[in-house]
């Protein structure tokens, strides 16, 4: 194993690089969630090739260790106060809270700001309407993805019933009796993370396990499932906080 420094703009890194056995081609490179940067390598590729690989993936490299950076600041319970950060839909909000004692309470979504406006703007109040706003947006915006997706699939006629809750570690489950229950907190996760929970559920309707069967249908519906479900797993930390 050794160690290298990869330079991109004004910032720089340490990788490890190791030598894979189960590897021919591919270089591997992990960004793990404590920052480290980790490069795999076929054992017979050269230390000069292996470089080039990694510089060209740099500005991905950067980008991620800006996101796990983000999940060590971010993935703190919240405040519920005015400059925080919240999620919806992948992109990041700042929060803005309005005390006004006249005016009716709202959530709105102003120019990459969620401003919440409440007679009384405390942490509790502002938390409770911030929640209920994510139920409301989760539950149209999940109906119309399902709908988007049944179309699509040969399986299911109607879509299904859809249940709402906020689960502490789950996105979805899909229950005996064919309904499909969804964490509200997904409405956090990107586009295409809801679309993957939507159909991994929709899956369930016909193979009820995790099977075999099970896989090669998700895959067949949704062939880079697996780089999804990663991406997924990835912002679960900072998206399941409350
Ligand atoms: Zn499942």
């Amino acid at each position: 194993m050794t160690v290298e420094t990869l330079r991109y703009g004004d910032r720089e890194t340490d990788y490890r690089v190791a030598s894979a056995d189960r590897l021919t081609e591919k270089i591997l490179i992990h960004v793990h969630p404590n920052g480290d940067v980790e490069v795999e390598a076929p054992p017979n590729r050269e230390a000069a090739d292996i470089k080039v690989a990694v510089q060209k993936r740099a500005r991905w490299i950067f980008e991620n260790l800006d996101s796990a950076k983000d999940t060590q600041t971010y993935a703190l319970p919240r405040e519920y106060v005015g400059g925080e950060t919240h999620f919806y839909l992948g992109r990041r909000y700042r929060l803005l809270v309005r005390a006004e004692p006249k005016a009716p309470s709202s959530v709105k979504l102003v120019r990459g700001c969620i401003e919440i406006t409440a007679p009384v703007a405390d942490k509790a109040a502002v938390k409770r309407r911030l929640l209920q706003w994510y139920r409301v947006r989760a539950d149209d915006y999940f109906q119309r993805r399902l709908d988007h997706i049944v179309a699509g699939l040969e399986w299911i006629t109607d879509p299904p019933p859809m249940k709402m809750m906020y689960m502490e570690r789950q996105w979805g489950s899909c229950s005996p009796v064919g309904s499909i229950n969804l964490n509200v907190a997904l409405i956090r996760a990107p586009r295409h993370c809801i679309d993957y929970v939507l159909l991994h559920e929709l899956c369930h309707l016909r193979e009820h396990n995790h099977s075999k069967k099970f896989y090669a249908l998700l895959h067949k519906h949704a062939p880079d499932w697996v780089a999804t479900k990663a991406e997924l797993d990835g912002l679960a930390e900072l998206l399941l906080v409350e």
